[in-house]
């Protein structure tokens, strides 16, 4: 499943290849992929209109033309959108949904096997700001220490369910919450609304970080994904937490613990990320495991 800084690295390989470019021809392959019933295929993929830029939110993709038309994309699980250069055909792939062409040759494809993703046609970028990104908070990637505030004051679950929650913060999944917590000190089981002011610079930096690593990370990648086998950018090496449950910590060597907040499996340094003693071992579980707003 694409993370933000997949996503963002397919925003700079879009913006790279097709920003300034016209859209010569467009087709629609797959009706449903398109989720906004309105104009036809051909209008909705934005065909005749030169391509202004490329934004994110999130996990959330715009395609934004000169003449104002905004086509949302969301990648879902498996979505992708692959460009070839020109004058290099696209590879033969299958549950290819829409299909560009640009007035310098350059192909976009937008291609998703099992269809959680999906695109979004509308009259102006307001429009589907209004639509579909309102109900989002902060992009996590340049989240401040003020709006992580705002988005977790007065919270009573844990902090970790709160990371993920998309209305708090925009694009952190359950591999960069882990990491930001361990980098911030901070338990995942700590209340959200009892972080101190520090705690949340912390934790507002932390998360800046380890996503501005792995999108650095993925970016290295980024001439593959625009030329050829479309594979983004993995980094699980550079993982301090994530997947290391029983392995020993990187700081101070104690056995990382595996357990389950909001459903998703969470690794913690038992040393590092001490929870309060205010905190006891029924209250922690009660609250966390049962994943309680
Ligand atoms: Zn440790």
């Amino acid at each position: 499943m694409p993370e933000l800084p997949e996503v963002e690295t397919v925003r700079r390989g879009l913006a790279r290849s097709i920003v300034g470019r016209r859209v010569a021809s467009a087709r629609l392959l797959r009706r449903d992929v398109l989720r906004t019933a309105s104009r036809s295929g051909q209008a909705a993929l934005l065909a005749e209109s030169t391509i202004k830029e490329v934004l994110r939110r999130g996990k959330h993709l715009a395609v934004v033309a000169e003449d104002g038309r905004a086509l949302g994309v969301h990648l879902g699980m498996t979505g992708q959108l692959l460009v070839a250069p020109i004058g290099k055909p696209q590879a033969a792939r299958d549950h290819v949904h829409a299909r560009w062409v640009f007035d310098n040759g350059s192909t976009l494809i937008f291609r998703d096997p099992r269809r959680f993703g999906g695109l979004w046609s509308y009259a102006t970028l307001d429009a589907l700001r209004t639509a579909r990104w309102a109900g989002l908070g902060a992009d996590a990637l340049h989240v401040t220490a003020r709006q992580l505030e705002l988005g977790l004051a007065g919270g009573r679950r844990a902090v970790k369910a709160a990371l993920l929650d998309q209305g708090v913060l925009a694009g952190v999944g359950n591999i960069y919450a882990d990491e930001a917590l361990f980098r911030a000190g901070l338990h995942p089981c700590r209340v959200a609304g009892s972080l101190t002011d520090p705690e949340v610079g912390r934790l507002a930096e932390s998360i800046r970080c380890v996503l501005r690593e792995a999108v650095r990370a993925g970016g290295s990648t980024i001439r593959d994904y625009a030329g050829s086998d479309g594979s983004p950018g993995r980094q699980q090496e550079r993982h301090l937490v994530y997947g290391r449950g029983g392995q020993p910590c990187v700081h101070c060597g104690t056995l990382l613990t595996a357990f389950l907040v909001a459903q998703r499996t969470t690794v913690a340094c038992p040393r590092c990320q001490r929870l309060p003693k205010s905190y006891s071992h029924s209250r922690s579980t009660h609250r966390t495991f049962a994943g309680v707003d």
